[in-house]
């Protein structure tokens, strides 16, 4: 698929954001059987059969529900029952209310009766998945088919998974696993994953084949040279045509919500660079003039392909340090 060309006006006018160009790779995925030797989103990967699928090891929000004491649900309905009028709290009722509350304990949400059962009491408490909950490919990427996939030594296959549900433990967003392989390592018969629960629809892609394609990205306005940056300013086209949108590999992350931050690595402390980004939308009214693919074979799921929404149709963007062990990764989301 092909990028509109860029405006050539711009780049006379700024020769200076030549120096400060980065290859992009925008994936451009599109609804279609998949199978687990291609690049693609969603669907089977290239697993070890003899390697265990993950489970999610993260803390979620559960709900729990305390069974009361008879002698409080007692006293509350004798308390309920001298109101005078319904929507007027009779004396004592605020303390039963307290005194139920430090009974159920941290999480306390209220309390309440199910299909007539017993009173109980409500709180919702950060706990693993109450059943073991298997991760689920969000992208396989080779490569083969992206060339500039920033990679550690010797892998040449990059997989994405993750856990469809909100955590308590990573800003309440799906929680990311990557595994980097080389493809002559693992042969077939791959492993099926298992199947589980899945606690948000929109964390589960559409299974999409790709067409990618390499783009060029410039800057976020504010990791320009100060000088650059004013004239910049007033360019409405930069704002909307110097980062790619959509699901991409490498270049350069927008920080138009938080402004710049910086991204250290967990373990050297020194700069990431952008390795993924999953994005809600592949471009929006603003950016569509500059992003919308020029030959597009299904315009009409063009715009939200994957069916994968995180955040309020924000970006989740993963960067890495490849010289590190493990290559661990720093996640934003905007
Ligand atoms: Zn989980
Ligand atoms: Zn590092």
């Amino acid at each position: 698929m092909r990028t509109p060309p860029r405006s050539a006006d711009l780049l006379s006018a700024f020769p200076e954001l030549a120096a400060h160009a980065r290859t992009a790779t925008r994936l451009h995925p599109r609804p279609a059987p998949v199978r687990a030797l291609d690049s693609h989103v969603g669907g089977p990967l290239r697993w070890p059969s003899d390697e265990p699928w993950p489970m999610c090891a993260h803390q979620v929000m559960v709900y729990e529900e305390v069974p009361l004491p008879l002698d409080l649900v007692t006293r509350m309905r004798q308390a309920e029952a001298r109101r005078v009028q319904h929507h007027i709290l009779a004396e004592g009722e605020v303390e039963l209310h307290e005194e139920i509350a430090a009974f159920v304990g941290p999480g306390f949400s209220g309390w309440g009766t199910t299909n007539n059962g017993p009173v109980v009491g409500r709180r919702t408490v950060d706990a693993p998945h109450p059943t073991p909950t298997p991760l689920i490919a969000v992208a396989q990427l080779r490569a083969a088919d992206i060339p500039d996939l920033p990679r550690p030594d010797g892998a040449d296959l990059l997989q994405i998974l993750w856990c469809p549900f909100d955590h308590a433990d990573t800003n309440w967003g799906p929680a990311l696993a990557l595994r980097w392989r080389r493809e002559a390592d693992v042969t077939e018969p791959f492993l099926a994953p298992p199947t589980g629960d899945v606690g948000e629809d929109e964390y589960v892609p559409e299974p999409c084949r790709l067409y990618p394609e390499q783009v060029v990205d410039y800057p976020f306005c504010q990791e320009l040279p100060a000088d650059l940056q004013d004239r910049l300013k007033a360019d409405e086209r930069y704002l909307y045509s110097a980062i790619a949108p959509g699901w991409k590999v490498g270049g350069y992350a927008s920080w138009h919500v938080t402004d710049l931050q910086a991204t250290p690595c967990p373990q050297c402390a020194a700069p990431t660079n952008l390795l993924f980004v999953i994005d809600s939308k592949e471009y929006d009214s603003a950016t569509r003039e500059y992003w919308q693919p020029l030959d597009d074979p299904d315009p009409d799921d063009a715009q939200e392909p994957t069916g994968v929404i995180v955040g309020r149709y924000s970006a989740l963007r993963i960067f890495a340090c490849l010289t590190c062990p493990g290559t661990p990764i720093v996640t934003d989301l905007q």
